[in-house]
C-alpha cells in the first residue's frame, strides 16, 4: 500500500484568501498544504480585481465592512514585509448635483462617527478640489476625500506570498481539484482528480467561487449569486485620488466602483455588476464597457488614452450579502471561508485571523517558529534600473529578459504565469511586439519547444505547428 502523507492543516485554493491563511499559520510549527485546482497560485477570482486596498465597505456593522477596516493596513505591511509594491492613496467621493451638496455634510458625519479617528476625511471645497486634482470635471461641485486607500501589484502579493510559503516549508500541490473528503476518527481524508489522497487534522475550504462546491463535498451547503465585473484599463491614470460618484441609495452588492489606477499608472476603470448564471462566463460585452465608460467619463474631463483591455471577474455573493466565515456543520476542525466577494482582497488577513482563531479553538496547537527565512526579492529593470542585467524585451512596460528567465525559474511555465509575475506582454501593446521572443525565451529557460508553450495549461497553445 503507497504511504498517504499526513498534514495538520490542509488549505483548498491557492487565492488571496488561502495564501494568506498560510502565510499566517506557517509562522508556527505545522505541516502545511495548499491544494488548487489552477496550476499556478492566484488565477481564480484573485487575478480578476482592481487591486484597490479599500477603506469603507457599507453597512459599517458587517463583516465585510469590519475586517476590511482591519485588513487594510496589515496588508500594506505584508507588502512591506514581501517587498511588493503599492501606493498610497485617498478617494474622493464627488457630489455631481445640488442634492449630493446639500448631503454632504451629514455623509461626512456618518463617515467620521463610523471610521472613528482610524481613518481621516475632509469635505473640499470645488476651488481646492480643482488645484489638487485639475482633472475632475467641472460639474463636480464638492467632494468628502477619505484617507487610507492603496492600490497594489496584486500579481506581486500572489507570487510573493507563495515564494514565502515555499521556503517556509508550505506544500502545494497544483493542477489538481479535490472531489471527495471523507470524515475518519481524527483525520480528514481529501481526495483529488489527481488521483492523490491526503491525510489532514484541519481542514480550510478557501475554495473563493467555488467554495459553495468544496463545502458540499463536507456535507454543508451554501448558494452564491454570481456578481460578475468589468474594468478597463486605459492608456494613462488621470487623477491622483480614487474619484467615485457620490451615492445616496448604496447598493449593498457593490461599492458603484470607481475611476482608479493601477500600481505603474495606467487608469482603470469600474467595476460594474451584471448577475450570471455560469461561473465560467468571463465574457464582456459591449454594454458593459458603454456603462463603464458613460458612468464613469462623466467624473473627468482628461482623456485616458487608448483603452488597452478589458477583464472581468466574478464576486461569490451569498444571501446575506457578507462574508461568512463558520465551522463546517459536520466537524469543528474544518473552516468555510464564504463569499469572497468584494473586498476581500482587503480584508484577507483579517479574514485569515478569524480562521486562525476558530482552528485554534477546535484544538489546534499553534507553536510560533523561530526559523522563518524572508523571500529572495524579485529585482526589477522598472523599479532599479541598476538591477537591469540584460536587454529590454517589452518596451512598453519595460521588463527585460532576464525577468522573463527569472520568472521560470521561479516556477511560471507558461505565458500567463510569466505574464502575471512580470508584467511582459501588459502594457499598451499587449504583446504584439514582443510576443514572439517572449515564447522563444520560455522555451529556451524551459528547454522545450515554443510549440509546447500555452497560455495558461491544458489546450490552450499559442504556436501552431505545421
Ligand atoms: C471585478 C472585481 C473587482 C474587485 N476588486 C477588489 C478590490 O479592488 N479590492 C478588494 O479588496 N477586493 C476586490 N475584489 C474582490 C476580490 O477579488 C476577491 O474577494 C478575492 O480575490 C477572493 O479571493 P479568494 O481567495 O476567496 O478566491 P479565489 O481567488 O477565487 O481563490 C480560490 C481558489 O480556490 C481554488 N479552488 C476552488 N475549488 C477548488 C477545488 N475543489 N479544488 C482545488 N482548488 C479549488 C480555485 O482554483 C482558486 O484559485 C474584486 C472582485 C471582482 C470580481
Amino acid at each position: 500500500m503507497s504511504k498517504i502523507d499526513v498534514y495538520d492543516v490542509v488549505i483548498v485554493g491557492a487565492g488571496i484568501c488561502g495564501l494568506i491563511t498560510a502565510y499566517k499559520l506557517a509562522h508556527y510549527k505545522l505541516n502545511i498544504l495548499v491544494i488548487d485546482m489552477n496550476i499556478e497560485p492566484g488565477w481564480g477570482v484573485s487575478k480578476g480585481h482592481a487591486a484597490i486596498v479599500h477603506v469603507i465597505q457599507l453597512p459599517f456593522k458587517s463583516l465585510k465592512s469590519k475586517l476590511a477596516r482591519e485588513g487594510n493596513r496589515e496588508l500594506l505591511k505584508i507588502c512591506e514585509y514581501l517587498k511588493v509594491r503599492y501606493r498610497k492613496t485617498s478617494t474622493l467621493l464627488l457630489a455631481m448635483n445640488l442634492l449630493h451638496l446639500l448631503a454632504l455634510p451629514l455623509i461626512y458625519l456618518y463617515l467620521k462617527l463610523n471610521l472613528k479617528g482610524e481613518f481621516k476625511s475632509r469635505i473640499i471645497g470645488r476651488r481646492t478640489l480643482r488645484r489638487i486634482e485639475p482633472n475632475v470635471s467641472d460639474k463636480v461641485l464638492a467632494a468628502i476625500e477619505v484617507d487610507g486607500y492603496a492600490v497594489i501589484d496584486s500579481f506581486d502579493l500572489i507570487y510573493g506570498l507563495y515564494e514565502f510559503l515555499k521556503i517556509n516549508s508550505v506544500h502545494f500541490v497544483f493542477g489538481e481539484k479535490v472531489v471527495r473528503i471523507d470524515f475518519q476518527e481524527d483525520f480528514l481524508k481529501i481526495y483529488t482528480d489527481g488521483g492523490r489522497e491526503f491525510l489532514s487534522r484541519y481542514l480550510v475550504n478557501a475554495g473563493g467561487l467555488y467554495a459553495d462546491e468544496v463545502a458540499r463535498l463536507l456535507g454543508d451547503y451554501v448558494e452564491f449569486e454570481l456578481g460578475k465585473g468589468v474594468m478597463i484599463v486605459f492608456e494613462k491614470q488621470v487623477s491622483d485620488r480614487l474619484l467615485s460618484p457620490l451615492t445616496l441609495r448604496p447598493d449593498p452588492k457593490t461599492k458603484g466602483g470607481a475611476v482608479m489606477f493601477t500600481w505603474d499608472g495606467k487608469g482603470l476603470w469600474g467595476p460594474n455588476l451584471r448577475i450570471v448564471r455560469d461561473k465560467n462566463d468571463l465574457s464582456i460585452e459591449e454594454s458593459d464597457v458603454n456603462t463603464i465608460i458613460s458612468r464613469f467619463s462623466k467624473l473627468v474631463k482628461a482623456d485616458p488614452g487608448i483603452p488597452i483591455k478589458a477583464y472581468s471577474g466574478i464576486r461569490p455573493i451569498p444571501p446575506i450579502n457578507d462574508f461568512i466565515i463558520t465551522y463546517s456543520k459536520k466537524s469543528r476542525r474544518i473552516v468555510n471561508i464564504l463569499g469572497t466577494e468584494s473586498p476581500a482582497l482587503t480584508s484577507s488577513p483579517a479574514i485569515a485571523r478569524v480562521v486562525l482563531e476558530k482552528l485554534k479553538e477546535a484544538g489546534l496547537e499553534l507553536i510560533p517558529r523561530e526559523d522563518i527565512v524572508e523571500r529572495i526579492v524579485f529585482h526589477r529593470f522598472r523599479d532599479k534600473p541598476e538591477c537591469g542585467k540584460s536587454r529590454l524585451i517589452c518596451i512598453c512596460n519595460r521588463v527585460t529578459e532576464e525577468e522573463v528567465r527569472e520568472a521560470v525559474r521561479r516556477g511560471s511555465k507558461t505565458l500567463q504565469g510569466v505574464m502575471f509575475r512580470t508584467g511582459v506582454c501588459m502594457g499598451v501593446c499587449q504583446g504584439s511586439r514582443c510576443l514572439s521572443e517572449v515564447i522563444e525565451v520560455i522555451s529556451d529557460e524551459l528547454r522545450v519547444k515554443p510549440s509546447n508553450i500555452t497560455l495558461r495549461g491544458g489546450g490552450s497553445w499559442i504556436v501552431k505547428t505545421s
